[in-house]
C-alpha cells in the first residue's frame, strides 16, 4: 500500500482542491471505522484524514510537493511544518481512547456543513476542527513502570452551554449582514504595483456568519466559547518516557461551524527519583559492596524497580565495574519485553576499624610486601612497643 498522500486519496498530483475534497469524502465514507469491516480501517482512515489535511492546506501542500512524502512526514512529526492541528504529538496516538464516539457524526457534519446549529445558510462557512490543546503531567517512576490512570485538570475553551455555542440567545433578532449581504465573505480590490488584485476575505462585520444578531450571549459575549475547568482521566501506558505526549482525541478546543473538537496533547514528565537513573528503557543503579565481598565474590540483593533480585558479584570485582541484569529495566512502550538494569558496584572503604579488623588488614598489607606509612609512622611505634 502506497503511503503517498495523492495515492491515498486516489487523485492526480495536479488535482484541484475541489477534486481532493470530493475524493476525500468518497474515501472517508468507504473506510470510516464505523462502517468498514476491514481490520486496518482505522489506520487507513487516519491516513485519509492526514492526506486531506495536508493537501487541502495550500501552504502544507506546497511543502509536501517540495519535500516529498518521507521528508515531509518526518518534519511534520517534529512539528516543523506550518501550524494547524496535528503538527505536534509525534508518533503517539490514542492513549485515552476517549474519542471513540462521535466519529461518524463528525464526517456527517463535514459532508453537510455542520447543520443543527440553526445558523441560516448563506455564510458559506466550512466546518473546521478545533485547535489542539496542550498540557503537562508529572508522574513517578512506578507509574511509568506499571502504567496508571491519572487525572489531569486544565482550563480549556469549551462550547458555551448557555447559547449552545451560537453566541446569541435563541430569541435574538436576526438580520442579514448588510456588509456582505449574507455571503459571509467580502471582495476587496487592492491597487498593487502589478495592477488591481481582487481578494476574497471573511466579512469583518459578521465574522463570516452572514447574519447579525440583536443581542450577544451574556455568558460568552458572542464567542460561543467560554473557558472552563475540566478534569480528565488519562491512561498512562507502561514504559512512557519524559517528553512523550499522549493524544486524547476530541478533548481540545471546540470546532467551528459544527466541526469536530481538536485533540488534547498531554506531555508526560517522569520523575525518576533518587535511586535510579533512566536511559531509554534501561535503568542504572549504584550498589555498595564491601572489600571482602569484592575480593572473594558474593551474592548481593539488588533493589529493582519491582522488588529485589539476587546478583552474583564475582571474585576480584573492581570498584566501578558494571553488571547487567537483563530484562530488569523499564517496560518497552507498547511492545513486549523490558530494558535492562545496569548495576555499578562501588567498593566501600571502611571509615573506622575495630582492633581485630585493623590487625587483620595490617597483616594483609605486610603479607603482600606493602610498606605503608600508617598515620605518620604507626608501624614504627608498633614495633617499638614490642
Ligand atoms: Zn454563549
Ligand atoms: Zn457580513
Amino acid at each position: 500500500m502506497s503511503e503517498d498522500f495523492y495515492d491515498v486519496l486516489g487523485v492526480s498530483r495536479d488535482a484541484s482542491e475541489e477534486e481532493i475534497k470530493k475524493a476525500y469524502r468518497k474515501q472517508a465514507a468507504e473506510h470510516h471505522p464505523d462502517v468498514s469491516d476491514d481490520d486496518d480501517a482505522e489506520e487507513r482512515f487516519k491516513k485519509i484524514q492526514k492526506a486531506k489535511e495536508v493537501l487541502t492546506d495550500e501552504q502544507k501542500r506546497k511543502q509536501y510537493d517540495q519535500m516529498g512524502h518521507d521528508r515531509f512526514t518526518e518534519a511534520d512529526k517534529r512539528g516543523a511544518t506550518g501550524g494547524g492541528p496535528g503538527g505536534a504529538g509525534g508518533p503517539f496516538g490514542g492513549a485515552g481512547g476517549a474519542g471513540g464516539a462521535g466519529g461518524f457524526e463528525d464526517i456527517f457534519n463535514q459532508f453537510f456543513g455542520g447543520g443543527g446549529r440553526g445558523r441560516g445558510g448563506g455564510g458559506g462557512n466550512r466546518p473546521r476542527q478545533g485547535r489542539d490543546l496542550k498540557t503537562g503531567l508529572t508522574i513517578d517512576l512506578e507509574a511509568a513502570f506499571e502504567g496508571a490512570t491519572k487525572e489531569v485538570t486544565l482550563t480549556r475553551p469549551t462550547e458555551c452551554a448557555t447559547c449552545d455555542g451560537a453566541g446569541h440567545p435563541p430569541d435574538a433578532d436576526v438580520e442579514t449582514c448588510p456588509q456582505c449581504n449574507g455571503r459571509g465573505q467580502v471582495q476587496q480590490v487592492q491597487q498593487t504595483p502589478l495592477g488591481r488584485v481582487q481578494q476574497t476575505s471573511t466579512c469583518p462585520r459578521c465574522e463570516g456568519e452572514g447574519e447579525l444578531y440583536s443581542e450577544d450571549c451574556s455568558d460568552c459575549g458572542g464567542d460561543g466559547v467560554v473557558r472552563e475547568e475540566a478534569t480528565l482521566s488519562v491512561e498512562i501506558p507502561a514504559g512512557i518516557r519524559s517528553g512523550q505526549s499522549l493524544r486524547m482525541e476530541r478533548e481540545g478546543a471546540p470546532g467551528e461551524n459544527g466541526g469536530p473538537k481538536g485533540d488534547l496533547l498531554i506531555e508526560v514528565d517522569v520523575d525518576v527519583g533518587d535511586r535510579f537513573e533512566r536511559d531509554g528503557d534501561d535503568l542504572r543503579v549504584n550498589e555498595a559492596v564491601s572489600f571482602p565481598q569484592a575480593v572473594f565474590g558474593d551474592t548481593v540483593e539488588v533493589e529493582t524497580v519491582d522488588g529485589s533480585v539476587e546478583m552474583d558479584v564475582p571474585a576480584g570485582t573492581q570498584s566501578g565495574e558494571t553488571f547487567r541484569l537483563q530484562g530488569k529495566g523499564m517496560p518497552r512502550l507498547r511492545r513486549r519485553g523490558r530494558g535492562d538494569l545496569y548495576v555499578q558496584v562501588a567498593v566501600v572503604v571502611p571509615e573506622s576499624l575495630n582492633d581485630e579488623q585493623r590487625e587483620a588488614l595490617e597483616a594483609f598489607a605486610e603479607a603482600g610486601g606493602e610498606d605503608i606509612d600508617v598515620g605518620g609512622g604507626f608501624f614504627e611505634k608498633l614495633k617499638s612497643s614490642f
